[in-house]
């Protein structure tokens, strides 16, 4: 009978299973959204219930697509929206509040009390992150803070922490096991990633219990069993990874200065880094990247080193989004895919830059404060130059973000591999490739994301014998050279660098 291995993609608005089978197949896929709760303004939080529920039925409904049972369903990986907090009862197994989602700026102040404590630095070098309001910390602090009796519980030892990958597996092993990976740890800025080990003075100055934490394990690695009464037989939950570490490891981006980048509705570009920790001069982020090869590791710190990766990271903030905006706010094109065809209508933008800063810039500029500008329209500039340079505008923020990568870790790109929804995007791709100088490798399986999360627990299974078995999965649908002279290249990015410096003297006054 043929087996499988179930991946549970738990993300921001819904709730996904995909069966995956030894050739990295989508063999059954179902998907559920859920409840987005924005109480005030800059405030996101989801339902935990739901979200387990919603996750739970998911992964009944693919098993029943195409009628598989139990048996058939060799380990489970979990992937999931990274940093949202959820706090609960250990004894009734009941979230104490809301889930506080990624999000939500609600701890905002909290977080500049502690720039003004004197905490950056420490923060930076000890959880590799820059302090925000995003990471789970603040937000754990601020349950501990609000939710009813949350303190005195707390206190005696009753509450659990999680992030969702633990919230799932708490409630598929029916509250036997309090768990995390590595990957999600490194999200909360609460975990010191070069011991591999939650940061006791962090703790205390969030006035956090450790007692509330969950176990912290390789993202490969046997966390339980789920209980029989939920899929109708106990599997193993095998593997765990954050989303974007899940979509590195999906890629098989294994090796030390391999580089995936995600186009969704803003891009995230990650580069394994290998066993170097790299301080960013660029206001990159340093996270944990899943590995494979751990099974001696568990609960040890020494060992425990073997079996993790680090990563550089960084985001565009605004990249699908635009042609969203291009859709629905500028009504230039009915659907994302027809922006291809508009763009393909003229050689170039004809001197013209838009630089979509809707939310400020991120990495390697850092102003909040930018907002979207559009420079060198002539009276020749059609809707077509403006579709085709907000589509570059995506690739020329990515070789900004890369460039810094490169010089961080003085490691030079030699392929890109891309997935999310605007990778689907050819002439994005071409753009991309040219203007990076480097080769753009889109797969022939897009969804990496679920994919890396069963790669994780297929492996610690032994569905997958090695990383060489999955990484002879890997198949590209299509790889773009670039195809660029170096002039036209140095011209074009010089003309960006210009734009942006517009974007960045707008918000100067
Ligand atoms: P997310 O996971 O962030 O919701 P997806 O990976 O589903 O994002 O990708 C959706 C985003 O990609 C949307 O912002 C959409 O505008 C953009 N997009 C989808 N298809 C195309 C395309 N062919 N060309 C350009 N952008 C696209």
């Amino acid at each position: 009978m043929e087996t499988y291995i179930m991946s549970l993609d738990q993300g921001t608005t819904s709730s996904r299973c995909i069966l995956f089978d030894k050739g990295g197949n989508i063999c059954s896929m179902a998907q559920k959204e859920f409840t987005q709760i924005y109480p005030q303004p800059g405030w996101v939080e989801h339902d935990p219930m739901e979200i387990w529920s919603s996750q739970l039925s998911v992964a009944a409904e693919a098993m029943a697509k195409i009628n598989v049972n139990a048996g058939q369903i060799r380990g489970i990986g979990i992937t999931n929206q990274r940093e949202t907090t959820i706090v609960w009862d250990a004894d009734t197994g009941r979230p104490v509040y809301n889930a506080i989602v990624w999000q939500c700026r609600r701890t905002a102040d909290r977080i500049e009390q502690l720039k003004k404590d004197g905490w950056e630095q420490r923060i930076k070098e000890r959880t590799g992150l820059i302090p925000d309001a995003y990471f789970s910390a603040s937000k754990i602090a601020w349950i501990l803070e609000h939710a009813v009796d949350a303190r005195e519980k707390a206190e005696a030892g009753k509450l659990r922490f999680g992030t969702v990958d633990s919230w799932l597996i708490w409630n598929l092993t029916r509250g036997k096991v309090h768990a995390t990976d590595y990957t999600n740890a490194s999200r909360t800025m609460l975990f010191d990633i070069r011991n591999l080990r939650w940061d006791q003075e962090i703790l205390d100055y969030f006035k956090i219990p450790e007692s509330m934490l969950p176990r912290v394990y390789p993202s490969s690695h046997l966390f339980g069993m789920t209980d029989v009464s939920f899929l109708g037989g106990e599997i193993p939950i095998a593997g765990a990874a954050g989303d974007q570490q899940a979509a590195l490891f999906g890629q098989c981006c294994f090796e030390e200065g391999e580089v995936k980048n995600t186009y969704g509705t803003g891009c995230f570009l990650l580069m394994n880094t290998g066993k170097k920790i790299i301080n960013s001069s660029a206001g990159l982020l340093t996270t944990i990247a899943a590995t494979a090869d751990c099974d001696s590791a568990v609960g040890d710190a020494k060992d425990a080193k073997d079996c993790v990766n680090y990563a550089l990271e960084g985001s565009v903030f605004v990249a699908g989004a635009a042609i969203q905006w291009l859709r629905d706010g500028m009504e230039l094109v009915r659907n994302a895919a027809e922006s291809e065809r508009f763009a393909a209508q003229v050689e170039d933008t004809d001197g013209m830059y838009l630089v979509p800063a809707f939310a400020g810039l991120g990495a390697p500029y850092w102003n909040p404060y930018a907002r979207g500008t559009i420079v060198g329209i002539t009276r020749g500039t059609s809707r077509a130059h403006f579709i085709r340079a907000t589509l570059e505008s995506i690739a020329y923020q990515t070789a900004d973000l890369l460039h810094a990568m490169e010089q961080d870790s003085g490691i030079g790109l030699k392929s890109l591999k891309v997935d999310g929804g605007a990778s689907a995007n050819d002439f994005l791709m071409q753009f991309q490739a040219d203007v990076i100088d480097a080769d753009t490798v889109r797969p022939g399986c897009i969804e990496t994301t679920a994919l890396g999360a069963a790669y994780l627990a297929g492996l610690a299974v032994g569905y997958w014998k090695d990383q060489a078995e999955i990484r002879a999965n890997w198949k590209p649908d299509k790889t773009f050279l670039p195809s660029m002279d170096e002039k036209k290249r140095a011209a074009l990015l010089k003309g960006w660098r210009r734009a942006v410096k517009c974007a960045l003297a707008w918000a100067e006054e």
